[in-house]
């Protein structure tokens, strides 16, 4: 019942034309009953009656009218029916569309750890295939349900009309109908829970496999992953198979019921007309019309594995069409007057990934227009430590203030506006060097472009690129070297002309001649930034005000250049390796 109400409310502005779908559906099942009304008519008037010669000859009029009315009923339907077909179109589509569009909006807005828990496979399978379902469910579930609904009930209606004990014959066998759906349904229904995870899978690893392509060519590894498609691809024809050939265990049951509709009718009915109880022509409209009652029969197996279908597809998309961030402004957050200045803080902050802890009783100031260097092993949750920065995830314990303000408080526009960061992993968009540059700051005149690219000694290769700054640089920005898409990424990160500059060894893939360049950029930029640098060379990091160093979560020293080179520790070891 929620999924429908689900569809309903989304169904705002086209609700009016669903309805009218719906009555038309109506009107032309209902219709599918008068032809046989007319020919039961024809029969016992122009053909079996004692008077049949006489009256054809006297009352020609009625059968040209009746046989008019026939053809006119059939052809009205069709024009019913193709009005009711556009309108169900157009409300499914208008549905989709803004289902789309919430989703979209919904897994933008979400924070980090939906993207930790969802995988991209994933998400694309509810943005398409999950979101069919929803447009079938609109213009063909329900439509095929209220149809097979209103021909039995109409027929139903007219069998006790005509002959009551006769409907009642053939009304005891439908409750072979029931028994059959509620085992059906309940033995199908996992089936395409699981059949719909198959196809997650499937699609997670060809996403994975065309986006990692590179790798996968560079260990040749096609044919492992090809087969590790294959089986994934064999595993979701297998549900698939598995889930629709259920039906047939269950089919000859309703097969054989619809079939005893027709002996019933035989038998039943020459009996009743033998003894006078019915007349030839009713017979007539109960032969005619024994398809009505087998037909909705039949389509059950068809209408529960699409409605199955349909609710395993539904919840995984409610699941994200309901999903809140739990990262967002807070009713009372503020919003600080002019520029953030830059004064971060970390007071006693402790921050786990699920239930591995990463960062633990963090202490640390640092001051508006400061380099601070982050250094430390691999995973010792240097990147982390900056992310809470951004509230790209939020402390567990403690609190992170900038400009004095707890960052929960903030505004998050204001707060990101004013960070501007340069990741690990460098994604360039399919847009020219200038579009990306001009990422988070649209409007920026070109000369601004220019600077930030000078700034990041990016402007000398862009110019030799075929076309300067208006070379597309492809998906991930294929075509352009390691080095060459961070100094993009650093000149992005400048763009904003952040108050907080967070560079994640940004400059790891660079010479040093450009190194210097960069740094030296870096202490002239025209505003005032307040810069935190993850690196692992000494040479990035020997100029910062304050080196921080982390060791399993923890700061375990903080220093100058010339105060850490002068104590046992990591940076001593590091130095030593890399300087002498
Ligand atoms: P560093 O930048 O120092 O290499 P990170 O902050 O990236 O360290 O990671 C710190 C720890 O947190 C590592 O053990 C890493 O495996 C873990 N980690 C990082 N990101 C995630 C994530 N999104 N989900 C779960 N664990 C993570």
């Amino acid at each position: 019942m929620f999924l429908f109400r689900w569809l309903w409310s989304n169904m705002s502005g086209y609700r009016g034309r669903y309805i009218i779908a719906m009555l038309l559906s109506v009107c032309c099942q209902s219709m599918y009953i008068l032809t046989p009304l007319m020919s039961q008519r024809i029969v016992d008037t122009f053909i079996t009656a004692d008077n049949a010669v006489e009256m054809l000859r006297l009352r020609s009029d009625l059968l040209i009218w009746m046989v008019g009315a026939m053809i006119g009923f059939t052809f009205l339907r069709s024009i019913f029916q193709y009005c009711a077909a556009m309108l169900y179109e157009t409300t499914s589509q208008a549905v989709v569309y803004r289902v789309r569009k919430k989703l979209y909006e919904n897994i933008n807005l979400q924070d980090a750890t939906f993207y930790d828990h969802y995988r991209t496979g994933d998400i694309m399978t509810r943005m398409s295939g999950d979101i069919d379902w929803v447009r079938h469910s609109i213009s063909w579930i329900i439509k095929n349900v209220l149809e097979s609904l209103v021909l039995f009930a109409a027929s139903v209606i007219y069998f006790f009309s005509m002959d009551a004990l006769m409907a009642v014959c053939l009304l005891g066998l439908t409750p072979v109908i029931f028994f059959v759906s509620f085992f059906f349904k309940k033995k199908v229904r996992p089936m395409y829970v699981n059949l719909r995870e198959r196809l997650s899978e499937l699609n997670t690893a060809a996403e994975e496999n065309i986006s990692g392509n590179r790798v996968v060519k560079a260990f040749a590894r096609e044919d492992y992953e090809i087969k590790r498609f294959d089986e994934k691809s064999l595993e979701y024809s297998g549900a698939n198979k598995k889930a629709a050939l259920t039906w047939l265990e269950f089919y000859p049951i309703i097969e054989i019921t619809a079939q005893a509709l027709t002996v019933v009718q035989l038998v039943v009915g020459g009996i009743f007309v033998i003894n006078g109880r019915i007349s030839i022509g009713e017979f007539t409209a109960f032969a005619g019309l024994i398809w009505t009652l087998a037909n909705p029969m039949r389509n059950i197996g068809t209408i529960i594995n699409d409605f199955q279908r349909f609710t395993a597809s539904a919840n995984k998309i409610i699941e994200i069409y309901y999903g809140k961030s739990k990262i967002a402004d807070r009713e009372d957050a503020v919003e600080l007057e002019g520029r953030i200045n830059g004064d971060i803080s970390f007071k006693d902050v402790s921050f786990s990934y699920g239930s591995t802890n990463v960062l633990h009783d963090i202490n640390l100031d640092i001051k508006a227009g400061e380099t601070v260097a982050l250094m430390g092993e691999t995973g010792s949750g240097k990147t982390t430590l900056t992310e809470l920065i951004a509230r790209i995830y939020d402390v567990d314990k403690g609190q992170v203030t900038v400009d004095g303000k707890d960052v929960r408080m903030l505004k998050l526009k204001q707060l990101r506006g004013g960070i501007g960061v340069a990741t690990q992993d460098v994604l360039l968009y399919s847009d020219t060097v200038d579009g990306n540059i001009a990422f988070g700051n649209t409007g920026m005149p070109e000369e601004e472009v220019v600077k930030c690219a000078d700034y990041a000694d990016a402007d000398g290769f862009i110019r030799k690129l075929s076309e300067g700054y208006d070379t597309i640089v492809g998906e991930r920005g294929v075509g352009l070297s390691g080095g060459q898409k961070q100094r993009i990424a650093l000149a992005r990160a400048l763009a904003v002309k952040p108050s907080i500059l967070i560079l994640d060894d940004t400059t790891s893939a660079v010479d040093m001649e450009t190194e210097k360049h960069i740094q030296k950029s870096l202490r002239n930029l025209d505003f005032p930034c307040t810069k935190i640098i993850i690196a692992q060379r000494i040479s990035s990091t020997k100029d910062a005000d304050k080196i921080v160093i982390l060791k399993d979560g923890t700061i375990s020293d903080i220093g100058t250049h010339e105060e850490l080179i002068q104590r046992e520790g990591y940076y001593k070891e590091v130095y030593q390796l890399q300087c002498q």
